[in-house]
């Protein structure tokens, strides 16, 4: 990884960590988890700057995790009755590329999932290789509302020797080895939990029936809810304690601010995939030899007044050089195909990407501070140079 991407882990690293659940420890929302902090970013404008360009850094890990096809990710997003789970993932996601992002919402089990054993539905949903699968709602559900209403637990038909005191003991342990055999096969899992308070809850809840385009999201059953606050803050924070594993840790993700918690929740994912760090596939020199051979046959077509290679010809990369980025770490040839596509778009011409990679992450952090030969780089978000501006 080039220097600055290494301190931009760094930084989110760093950002991250107080909203991690250590595995092992014992969870008290009330005394170790604030739903208002803000890590100090003192205005929203700055939060939602980081957020845009987070979301960048989020767009091109993913390009890259959906090409190499090893390792899938899944999100659990777990919250109380308006956390904001649905604008989090609308907000966070919203970069990538549909195409490799699935969103799972799970709901009151239905007849023919009742009639299967309780990770069953969940199983059935997971990210293939290449994919983030986000679940609104997840498997914890099964130790959340399952557990805040029991009565949920009789319709899932278990056989009695399973329905004992010890139940969420046992699940919980089930949920973390489930988990880790998923880690184990390439499928890594992240969870967060929105953590709201009940006084913004309550504020949300009056927002939802002032505002005539919120009404439908108001439900009835969701303030009924709400008199199991107690019961829940329990809930989660046993679920908390107990399956925030080494290889699945829980964040805790503050929600009474909106632009804060979508903050949050687009640094921990991007903390993940940073840890992957999905590469694009390798050629070989003979594949590199096959595709020179395929160029020569190609140009030989040409109609006659029109350029033998029209890409090249328009100036977007040098004839002969290789579109791809040296990875001495590898030794190997790493081809990147959508970084050319990047520079084009948001730079125009660009005739020298010779260390793409470096222009890519400079780019996201709006420092490009050298235009290449024949180009016009401008950089457009000056603002993201600005140390208010750099992951806190
Ligand atoms: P919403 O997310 O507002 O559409 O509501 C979905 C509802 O489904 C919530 O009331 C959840 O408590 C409920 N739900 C989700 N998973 C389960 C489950 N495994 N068992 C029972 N209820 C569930
Ligand atoms: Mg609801």
């Amino acid at each position: 990884m080039p220097d600055d991407m290494d301190a931009t882990a760094r930084r989110i690293a760093r950002f991250i960590k107080p909203l991690r659940v250590k595995p092992g420890s014992k969870v008290d929302l009330g005394r170790d988890f604030d739903p208002r902090y803000k890590a100090g970013i003192r205005r929203k404008k700055d939060g939602l700057e980081l957020l845009r360009v987070g979301k960048e850094l989020l767009a091109d890990y993913q390009a890259r995790l959906a090409a190499q096809e090893r390792y899938g990710v899944l999100v659990c997003l777990q919250a109380i009755d308006a956390g904001g789970k649905d604008g989090t993932i609308r907000h966070v996601m919203s970069g990538m590329n549909p195409q490799g992002v699935h969103v799972s919402s799970f709901k009151v089990p239905s007849a023919e999932e009742l009639g299967h054993d309780y990770l069953w539905r969940y199983q059935a949903r997971l990210p293939a290789r290449g994919d983030i699968a986000i679940f609104n709602r997840s498997h914890y559900e099964e130790v959340l509302v399952v557990r805040v209403h029991p009565e949920n637990l009789e319709r899932q038909k278990l056989p009695a020797h399973s329905t004992g005191k010890d139940i969420w003991q046992s699940r919980y342990a089930e949920i973390n080895d489930w988990e880790r055999y998923l880690t184990r096969n390439g499928i890594i899992v992240v969870k967060l939990f929105l953590n709201l308070s009940k006084e913004e809850q309550r504020a949300r809840f009056l927002k939802r029936i002032d505002l005539p385009e919120k009404n439908w999201k108001f439900s009835a059953a969701d303030v009924r809810e709400r008199q199991h606050w107690d019961e829940y803050q329990r809930a989660f924070e046993q679920m908390l304690s107990a399956t925030s594993t080494p290889s699945a840790a829980w964040y805790v993700i503050p929600a009474d601010r909106k632009w804060f918690a979508r903050l949050c929740a687009g640094a921990v994912l991007a903390h993940t995939l940073i840890k992957i760090d999905p590469r694009y596939p390798t050629v070989s020199q003979d594949a590199w030899q096959q595709l020179q051979t395929a160029r020569r046959e190609l140009e030989a077509e040409a109609p006659e007044g029109t350029p033998a290679d029209p890409f090249t010809a328009a100036g977007k990369r040098r004839r002969g050089q290789r579109p791809a980025v040296a990875d001495p770490a590898r030794g190997a040839l790493t081809v990147a195909p959508a970084l050319g596509r990047v520079h084009e778009r948001s730079f125009g011409r660009l005739d020298t990407p010779s260390r793409p990679t470096r222009f890519r992450i400079n780019e996201i952090f709006g420092r490009i501070r050298r235009p290449a030969m024949g180009s016009c780089v401008t950089t457009t978000r000056p603002s993201a140079a600005k140390p208010g501006h750099a992951w806190p």
